[in-house]
């Protein structure tokens, strides 16, 4: 039984399922078949569809091994077929991967074994189909079903209408629930963590216009606890292009939120840190100042002439303290500016002065001042700060030495553009430039960022900056800068030369021989804290002021509504026990509107201003001041109301 002659006949003979014709048809069939010996696995007789998938002619099969075509991995599974083949139903079917002329396939066969008379198994005939394309594609999709399966984000599979389909494991593991539950419980999966109702219907109009969805949502576990997660929802479409699925990923990012927390949280204490720390240092230096001078004064024996001196001390002690607070509150609120007619030049040649005294002789000073240029409504204290600040800062940049330009001229908005300011607008721009060590790029993209500072082993607060850049943006000015590493820096600073008629003009700080602008009128010196008290009610009546103390709101109003009250001004501080300022002006406004009343304060808040602009009460005086300073807007609130009284009578 070894010859291919012999295999029709054999084939008739059998009582195998096919009948003994299908053989003939082999020939032209599409599917591949193959006759072969059990045991010694020959050859007898293969179709053409078999000779063209393995790459030789029809007769040079007979009597090959058939083995040699099996991948050594299946040969095992292949061979273990023949004892099966020997019983009812004489019949299988199983899939190997075969050596064909295109290299390794898979082919699914259906093998029958063909018996002689006696029964006996005498040949196989198998018919064999290339699987290979569902088969790498089952493999994919069971790749692909595993990976979901195990994906260390939630997957979640709904219907459009957002009936879910499949949740993987990974989804039940950070919720707790599973597929069924969520059934059960008609638990809205897409709706869960939307913070609103109109926010979800913005989400599914949306996800239902083919687009995706991503965002980050905090839903609610089985156990009651919250998840923060990354969620993206995009929409599965079917080969007619219709979205079937929603596929909704989401990662739980509960970790990372706590992170990024605690981090804000670090930053903020590392902040307040530097800052407490900054402030820290600088009052006490104040502080040992003005405690050794006044140690120092109060065992002079009387008259000595260096109480003068000491004293002197203890006073711009307390001026650089002043500016210090100014300096943080400026910093830390956007305090309103309290603007005045400044003339920059006079704030440049003001403070040259003191930089020619204090800067390193090695600094070459060189001013260059447009006097052409008016008057701009501003904050002087502060327009001094930022000038201030940029110049200190063009010190530290030349520790060897070098040249710092101020320079001051009138440009209109429309040469700057780039920097978006108004084109309308005339501008007072300032140029403060050094020789010096310059910045990289990567410094000079963070230098007006709070506590950005260079200068750790030197004491930088890295204020400096931040507070210029807010004042800067407070008067509606720009500020810009180049700087070439090695070379040096330019700051720029835009202020808008806005007209505004009636604005006090800024008066250079002469505080050495000051004196109150002498009045006579009766003052009724509002303050519930004695040293300020005592030392506003000396000045007053040393300039001839007649005083009247008043201890708190309470006291305040006796004197007013006293029938013999004869008050002509009130200086009237906001922050007292029991009755507070305000309270007292409301009273005044309705007792006695024609007595002049001026507010002075430590306080300032957004709150408090709101109030007092509500009564239009707009005579205010910030604590700290100058004597000069009290003195002259004590005057003119008094001149003021004189006027409108006066103005009264006239209409
Ligand atoms: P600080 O002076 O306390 O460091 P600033 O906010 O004033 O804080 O400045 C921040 C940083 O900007 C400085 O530490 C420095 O690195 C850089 N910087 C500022 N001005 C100049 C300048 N003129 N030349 C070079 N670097 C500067
Ligand atoms: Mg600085």
């Amino acid at each position: 039984m070894n010859t291919s002659q012999s295999s029709l006949k054999v084939a008739a003979e059998t009582q195998s399922p096919a009948p003994s014709t299908a053989l003939i048809s082999w020939a032209d069939s599409l599917e591949l078949a193959v006759l072969f010996e059990p045991g010694a696995n020959r050859v007898l007789e293969v179709n053409r569809a078999f000779a063209r998938k393995f790459g030789q002619p029809g007769p040079a099969w007979v009597g090959h091994d058939l083995v040699a075509l099996i991948h050594p991995e299946d040969f095992e599974d292949w061979a273990s077929a023949g004892p099966r083949l020997a019983r009812p139903p004489f019949h299988i079917a199983r899939e190997h991967r075969w050596q064909t002329a295109q290299g390794w396939r898979w082919i699914s066969w259906e093998e029958t074994a063909v018996r002689d008379a006696e029964g006996e198994v005498c040949a196989v005939r198998s018919i064999g189909r290339d699987v290979t394309k569902h088969r790498l594609a089952e493999e994919h999709f069971r790749k692909l079903a595993q990976a979901v399966e195990q994906a260390p984000v939630s997957i979640v599979l709904t219907t459009p209408g957002g009936t879910p389909q499949y949740v993987n494991s990974r989804f039940t593991e950070v919720t707790g629930f599973t597929l069924e539950e969520i059934f059960e419980g008609q638990i809205p999966l897409l709706r869960d963590g939307h913070p609103s109702e109109a926010a979800y219907r913005h989400f599914c109009a949306l996800v239902a216009s083919g687009k995706k969805w991503s965002g980050e949502l905090c839903s609610k576990r089985k156990n009651g606890t919250e998840a923060w997660e990354l969620v993206q929802v995009s929409p599965i479409r079917n080969h007619l292009d219709e979205i079937t699925y929603l596929l909704c990923m989401r990662e739980d990012i509960s970790e990372r939120k706590a992170l990024e927390d605690q981090l804000r949280q670090a930053q903020k204490m590392e902040s307040l840190g530097t800052l407490a720390g900054g402030i820290a240092h600088d009052f006490n230096n104040i502080i040992s100042i003005i405690r050794g001078f006044t140690e120092l004064a109060l065992i002079l024996p009387p008259g000595d002439v260096r109480m003068g001196r000491y004293l002197g001390s203890v006073h711009s002690a307390a001026v650089r303290a002043a500016s210090l607070v100014s300096q943080i509150l400026s910093f830390s609120r956007k305090s309103d500016v309290a603007y005045r007619a400044v003339q920059v030049n006079d704030q440049v040649r003001e403070l040259a002065g003191l930089f020619s005294e204090t800067f390193p002789r090695n600094i070459e000073q060189c001013y260059e001042l447009d006097d052409t240029i008016e008057a701009f409504a501003a904050d002087p204290d502060q327009i001094r700060q930022v000038l201030m600040n940029l110049c200190v800062n063009a010190r530290d940049a030349m520790p060897e030495g070098g040249k710092l330009t101020i320079a001051t001229n009138r440009v209109a908005g429309q040469s700057l553009i780039d920097l978006k300011v108004d084109p309308a607008q005339d501008y007072a721009h300032i140029r403060i430039a050094d020789t010096g060590v310059g910045m990289a790029p990567e410094v000079r993209a963070r230098v007006f960022e709070p506590f950005f500072t260079t200068k750790q082993e030197h004491g930088g607060t890295g204020l400096g900056l931040a507070v210029v850049y807010g004042i800067v943006a407070n008067h509606h000015g720009v500020i810009d800068l180049e700087s070439i590493p090695g070379s040096g820096t330019v700051f720029h600073v835009y202020i808008p030369l806005k007209v505004r008629a009636n604005l006090p003009v800024a008066n250079a700080t002469e505080l050495a021989n000051s004196k109150l602008p002498a009045g006579t009128e009766r003052v009724l010196l509002v303050d519930d804290e004695l040293p300020i008290q005592e030392m506003l009610g000396a000045a007053l009546s040393d300039a001839g002021y007649r005083v009247i103390p008043a201890q708190d709101g309470t006291e305040a109003i006796q004197h007013i509504l006293a029938v013999d009250a004869q008050v002509d001004v009130v200086v009237l501080d906001l922050n007292m026990p029991r009755m507070s300022g305000l309270d007292v002006l409301k009273v005044m406004r309705a007792r006695s509107p024609e007595v002049p009343v001026l507010v002075v304060t430590g306080n300032l808040t957004a709150l408090v201003k709101e109030e007092l602009r509500a009564l239009d009460h707009t005579d205010i005086l910030e604590k700290p001041f100058d004597l000069t300073a009290f003195g002259t807007a004590l005057r003119g609130v008094i001149d003021e109301g004189a006027r409108a009284k006066a103005k009264g009578r006239r209409l």
